[in-house]
């Protein structure tokens, strides 16, 4: 949605139209937590796309968008380490003290970031969409060149879908679980650090309502909400703010993340039509969404032209 938005309000002014398999609250962007973090995937413009991101948000912030909070918190790890070069570069970083740590925690860092209630978010993103003219409509295509057959340009952002629409066999799905309860006053985010995606402890604070993480079933593509694993979120980050065992739970979240082992941003030739692919961000989608809107954009202005 964020790469239509991007196409839509490009100055070569293309008319877009979204075409998705899912209705937007069912996709697994509506299912982020969404704490801008750029650890959870994997290419050599991460850190670009990332910074390109953040700052798009804090502008929406600044703007005074309600569903983009720029909030302080740590990051911390089970180990220790040293806070990676991305975190230094932030506002308000600094090395967490060890009291500031929870129980199990070696080694942490302070850095402001911003959160993204993502529901309406995204219906934010598609009324902006709509004011530039761009159209959204449900279908699931079979084949990409079932897509090309509508348009000239088709901008591939499939997220896990991409395994069956390119097909790509690169792509491995991994379920991805939240729980959100009343939010018994917590301010700051606290997201655990970890190498790559696995079970993690993170709080997420939306104003009233407080989202806790997290899960990483491998291999694992059935979007229904696990109630052991719910209890296990839960268990954990109690154990960084007693309140939690307590909070009433309000829901659950579910998504499927895109993993792949290096994101795909590549432009394609297909019998005189254009492919932009722009999938496969994992853990991360939210954090690169303008980085790599910007990027396809970049892929296309040649095209857009003409
Ligand atoms: C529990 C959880 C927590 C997360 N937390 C964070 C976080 O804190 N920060 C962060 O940056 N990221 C986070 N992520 C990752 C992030 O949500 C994803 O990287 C991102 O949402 C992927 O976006 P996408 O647009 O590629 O995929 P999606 O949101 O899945 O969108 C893909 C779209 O393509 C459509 N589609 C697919 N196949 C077809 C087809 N054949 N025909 C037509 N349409 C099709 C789908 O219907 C859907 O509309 C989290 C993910 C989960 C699950």
């Amino acid at each position: 949605m964020t790469t239509a938005v991007r196409l839509a309000e490009d100055p070569a002014r293309p008319r877009v139209r979204v075409v998705a398999a899912h209705r937007r609250d069912a996709c697994t962007s509506a299912a982020a937590g969404a704490i801008w973090d750029p650890i959870y995937a994997s290419h050599p413009d991460v850190p670009r796309w990332s910074m390109r991101t953040y700052e798009t948000l804090c502008h929406l912030h600044g703007r005074g968008r309600p569903e983009v909070r720029l909030v302080d918190g740590v990051e911390a790890s089970r180990h220790v380490i040293p806070a990676p070069g991305w975190a230094r570069e932030l506002p308000h970083f600094r090395v967490a003290a060890p009291e500031d740590l929870p129980p199990g925690f070696r080694s942490g860092w302070w850095y402001r970031a911003p959160i993204v209630d993502m529901p309406p978010y995204l219906r934010y993103l598609e009324r902006r969409l709509r004011s530039s003219g761009g159209r959204v409509s449900a279908h699931r295509f079979e084949t990409v060149d079932e897509a090309l057959r509508r348009a000239d340009i088709v901008v591939n952002c499939s997220g896990i879908g991409a395994r069956e629409l390119v097909p790509d066999p690169d792509m491995e799905p991994v379920r991805g679980q939240l729980v959100a309860v009343r939010n018994p006053g917590i301010t700051r985010f606290f997201a655990e650090h970890t190498d790559e995606l696995e079970e993690m402890t993170y709080l997420l604070p939306q104003g009233d309502v407080l989202l806790l993480g997290g899960s990483a079933d491998k291999d694992v593509d059935d979007p229904v909400a696990d109630p052991q694993v719910a209890r296990g979120i839960v268990e954990r980050c109690a154990t960084v703010d007693p309140r939690i065992g307590r909070a009433e739970v309000l829901g659950h979240r579910v998504g499927i993340r895109p993993q792949r082992p290096v994101i795909r941003v590549e432009r394609e030739e297909a019998g005189g039509k254009v492919i932009a692919h722009n999938y496969g961000h994992s853990g991360a989608g939210v954090s690169l969404s303008w980085g790599c809107a910007d990027a396809v954009a970049g892929l296309l202005e040649g095209d857009l032209q003409r």
